[in-house]
């Protein structure tokens, strides 16, 4: 806001109108007393920035409260659905997208599943239509824009993808463009896993302060790395492709080009191309193997649990390497239930360095489903709470 010098009376105004904002958005709601005691400011300045965001329409009066022995506390909250947000997650196998409000609450989901080796214009035609639909369904003045989270690495500074190990008919493909120029919106991409970890951050309100890594399992493998709220990523905004570090020397060929990749030894694509070879039954789904082994059967036992010390053992090198507070495990692959969660505990356990073990929490995420698509409306949705012409200096002028 003022990177030299001292900060302005105005941008002072400014930055405590945001803080205000940024204090409702992760509470339901708050008088202005609780306002001013959060904030360690004057209530004179509480009550004039409550004013002015109520006369805007962002903030609401939710009715009054009893306080003790003095006058009832008007309650503040903010209103969730003043703007929305579109987000939309390309999956090989599915694409899913939400209608946000500034909450992260769904309010309209779309989601197309896609057969296998389908080509790049089938593929752009369901993009298509689910952003139609979710554009039928929010007013116009309201949207913010659409965020993307795609899997596959970016090639290059304007996120074009490169080397699509899971679908070689979208290297180079060029989402923005193809956003901006069919529909006219602000285009945000981000890779599938880098956007998980923003909707921990910024929707599931994960701590300020501390560390977590975020692995993402499904067709591939990806984690994020968060420090101190902070997602770290490489070139091109990338985050860690842990699916193409190397395992196995000499291992199965992965179709990124080298052999023994940890996406050869556990992925949703591997289980179901090893339980196809078993039943010698070219067309079985991974939701059979799925349906099987989370009901306790035994028939795919060996298949999947390989899978799971694989994934455990790469766990347990990031968590000795890193040492971070907490890992949160997401992605398609929970749908193998706690039976494999189970397992890869076990995994982490067995090859962790032990001194680092008590000092990370294991925990899943079953929010999987919409985590990628919600984390990229975020990327709109968080220019409300950070961009003072948006809550401040009337209409944002896209
Ligand atoms: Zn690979």
């Amino acid at each position: 806001m003022c990177a030299k010098g001292l900060l302005q009376l105005k941008n002072i105004r400014l930055r405590n109108t945001l803080s205000v904002l940024n204090v409702l958005r992760t509470r339901d709601m708050l008088s202005r007393v609780e306002l001013a005691r959060e904030l360690n400011c004057p209530g004179t300045a509480i009550t004039r920035i409550t004013r002015e965001l109520i006369e805007k329409g962002i903030l609401k009066s939710a009715g009054f409260i009893e306080s003790n022995g003095g006058r009832p506390r008007e309650q503040i909250k903010l209103v969730a659905d003043w703007k929305k947000a579109i987000g939309i997650e390309l999956a090989p196998h599915r694409i899913t997208g939400i209608l946000s409000d500034l909450k992260g609450h769904i309010l309209v989901r779309e989601e197309i599943f896609l057969s296998e080796q389908l080509g790049i214009e089938e593929f752009i035609h369901s993009m298509e239509l689910v952003t139609r639909r979710l554009l039928d369904a929010c007013e116009e003045e309201k949207l913010l824009g659409v965020g993307i989270a795609t899997f596959g690495p970016f090639s290059s500074e304007s996120r074009v993808l490169g080397n699509v190990a899971a679908y070689p008919a979208l290297d180079y493909f060029d989402i923005r463009k193809f956003f901006e120029g069919k529909f006219a919106l602000t285009v945000q991409v981000a890779d599938a896993t880098y956007a998980r970890a923003l909707h921990e951050i910024w929707f599931n309100h994960a701590p300020d302060r501390g560390s977590f890594l975020l692995f993402d399992v499904g067709a591939g493998i990806g984690c994020a790395t968060v420090f101190d709220g902070q997602i770290v990523f490489g070139k091109y905004s990338n985050v860690g492709e842990l699916g193409h570090t190397v395992y196995k020397i000499d291992g199965e060929a992965c179709p990124c080009g080298k052999q023994g990749c940890l996406e050869t030894l556990c992925s949703i694509r591997v289980i179901e191309q090893k339980a196809r070879a078993l039943k010698k039954s070219p067309k079985l789904k991974f939701a059979e193997v799925v349906k099987s082994y989370a009901s306790g059967q035994d028939e795919f036992k060996d298949i999947v649990e390989d899978g799971a010390r694989w994934l455990g053992l790469a766990i347990a090198n990031q968590i000795s390497f890193l040492i971070p507070d907490k890992v949160i495990l997401t992605g398609e692959i929970l749908q193998l239930g706690e039976r494999f969660f189970k397992k890869v505990n076990q995994s982490i356990d067995e090859y962790v360095f032990p001194a680092f073990r008590k000092e990370t929490s294991i925990s899943k995420s079953e929010a999987w489903r919409e985590s990628a698509a919600l984390g990229a409306a975020s990327l709109l949705v968080r220019k409300v709470f950070e961009d003072q012409s948006y809550s401040i200096s009337g209409e944002h002028k896209a």
